[in-house]
């Protein structure tokens, strides 16, 4: 029997947690003793891997041995991290995270870790949840699901809802914005619809702070603080112990010395919230987009939870109360609430399967049977050619917010006579323009030999619980098949798409 484990893989800071022999899920902490984990990695020069706050410390005096914010490279072909004669992925650097909260929870627990929920934000794309699911293999850890992070806070408040509520999540992270709406009924979760700006959190206000500094230091001496890594580090870390601070004083102090000089700079929280406002705006906006595309108004929701480290800051829980008219629910601590939801999700997916000697909440509630239904962050479509206005065409298949684990199956038509090939482009995104789409996959069909025009073709596009997606184009008549393994393909850039021109060859039904 396996212990359920859930892993938050933060931009910032990582946590993880089991489910309790008492159905209760809980913080494990690390080996010095923290709940939570700087994703912060460091490689010395003896070639062995620091991970977590001994890092971040490091961060000033060692910043090139110094990997942060790896998550926000997730998934991106062209990030490469160089030490020594060795280049590390974002996958693999991840890994170097996930390894570090396995190693730590296993001695402190005397048991070994192998099946783990990892959660990422909603809007993250395929590419980088595949990245994700990458990183947990080559840490040696049985990914059983990677959820969504919103989903799993949701999951470490919803199991102790009861009733029927319509929830709003704010998820203010390191390094992302999530919002997502959810219905939870006695424990069940149904997520409504979701969006998110992996672009924007925490890391941005430390920024605003700094450039706020950098100013006063360069009016005065004449000398720009980010010409140096080193001290551009060391002012990163004041920026965010300052911004920590204000989240409980209403004024701060942040002194830095540099290129042999000193200054200390006052800051209030009333400065600090003027000069991040337009990133609250931008929150704002999102959660307005999101409550239009599930036809909903503020008036529809019933709570609002407030998830990652950001939301600690008033600002946040003012725009909130503004917003809903209704006061946060932060019963659970905004930074562990999603370790404890992902735990919470292993527990059920253990369960379900028959393999956990934890069947029940600490409430009573029966893990095997608790359902949660997450939605797609994203449309999915294919390419086609449209004769009416001869261009290529995103076709969508899975529209946004669709229920997940979703398949469809459409009818698509050869457009020459004589056609030997078609070739099966998977699009993300929600523009009928391909070129301001993503293509996630694209492989050939061959025929065995020439078909007519308007030759029929079976198109499946499947969406699993994971989030990953699978499509296969087949001519049924001979069986003739392409499957596209998303995994395995490789991405073209927007770039090499408009360079192609690509000659595609289906067209949709009439
Ligand atoms: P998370 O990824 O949820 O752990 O969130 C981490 C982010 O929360 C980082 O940017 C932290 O600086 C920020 N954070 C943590 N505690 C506070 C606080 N008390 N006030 C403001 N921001 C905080």
């Amino acid at each position: 029997m396996t212990i359920p484990v859930g892993i938050d893989l933060g931009t910032t800071y990582s946590a993880l947690a089991i489910l309790n022999q008492y159905g209760k899920p809980e913080i494990i902490p690390n080996a010095e003793g923290e709940r939570l984990t700087p994703s912060v990695v460091l490689m010395t020069p003896d070639d062995s891997v620091v991970v977590g706050s001994i890092a971040k410390n490091s961060a000033v005096t060692e910043a090139e041995n110094v990997v942060e914010f790896v998550k926000r490279q997730m998934g991106n072909p062209d990030f490469i991290f160089v030490h020594g004669n060795r280049e590390y992925s974002p996958e693999e650097i991840s890994a170097f995270i996930l390894k570090k909260l396995k190693q730590d929870a296993e001695q402190l627990l005397g048991q070994e870790i192998r099946d783990v929920v990892i959660t990422v934000p909603a809007y993250f794309d395929d590419l980088r949840r595949q990245a994700t699911l990458n990183a947990g293999r080559i840490a040696g850890l049985n990914v059983l699901k990677i959820i969504n992070e919103p989903t799993a806070a949701a999951l470490a408040h919803g199991l102790n809802l009861s009733g029927k509520q319509r929830v709003l999540v704010y998820d203010l992270g390191g390094g992302t914005f999530d919002v997502t709406i959810m219905q939870v009924d006695n424990g069940d979760i149904r997520v409504i619809a979701t969006d998110g700006d992996h672009m924007l959190g925490g890391k941005d206000f430390d920024d605003r702070i700094m450039l706020y500094v950098n100013d006063l230091f360069q009016q005065e001496f004449g000398v720009d603080l980010f010409e140096d890594l080193e001290v551009q580090q060391d002012l990163r870390q004041r920026a965010e112990a300052a911004k920590k601070t204000l989240s409980s004083r209403t004024s701060t102090k942040i002194s830095i010395s540099a290129f042999g000089h000193r200054k200390t700079v006052e800051l209030t929280r009333e400065q600090f919230n003027a000069m991040t406002a337009d990133l609250l705006e931008r929150t704002e906006l999102l959660i307005e987009s999101v409550l239009m595309s599930a036809n909903l108004t503020w008036r529809d929701i019933d709570s609002v939870l407030l998830v990652g480290g950001s939301t600690r800051m008033p600002a946040v829980q003012d725009l909130v109360r503004r917003l809903s008219g209704k006061e946060p629910d932060q019963s659970v601590n905004p930074d562990e609430a999603v370790a404890l939801g992902a735990a919470l999700q292993a527990g059920i997916l253990l369960a379900k399967q028959g393999n956990s000697l934890i069947l029940q909440t600490e409430t009573g509630r029966q893990l095997a049977t608790t359902t949660i239904v997450d939605v797609t962050s994203h449309s999915f479509g294919v390419q086609v050619w449209d004769p009416h206005t001869q261009r290529l065409q995103n076709q969508i298949m899975i529209p946004k917010n669709s229920p997940i684990p979703t398949e469809r199956i459409d009818e698509f038509y050869t457009v020459d006579n004589n056609q030997t090939t078609v070739d099966f482009v998977l699009l993300q995104g929600e523009d009928l323009d391909p070129a301001n789409c993503t293509v996630i996959g694209r492989t050939e069909l061959q025929f065995d030999r020439p078909k007519p025009k308007n030759y029929p073709l079976k198109v499946i596009y499947a969406y699993d619980a994971n989030g990953i997606i699978h499509a296969s184009i087949e001519d049924v008549k001979t069986g003739y098949k392409a499957v596209l393994d998303v995994q395995l393909t490789g991405r073209l850039s927007e770039g090499e798409i408009a360079a192609k021109k690509l000659s595609f060859d289906v067209i949709e039904v009439e």
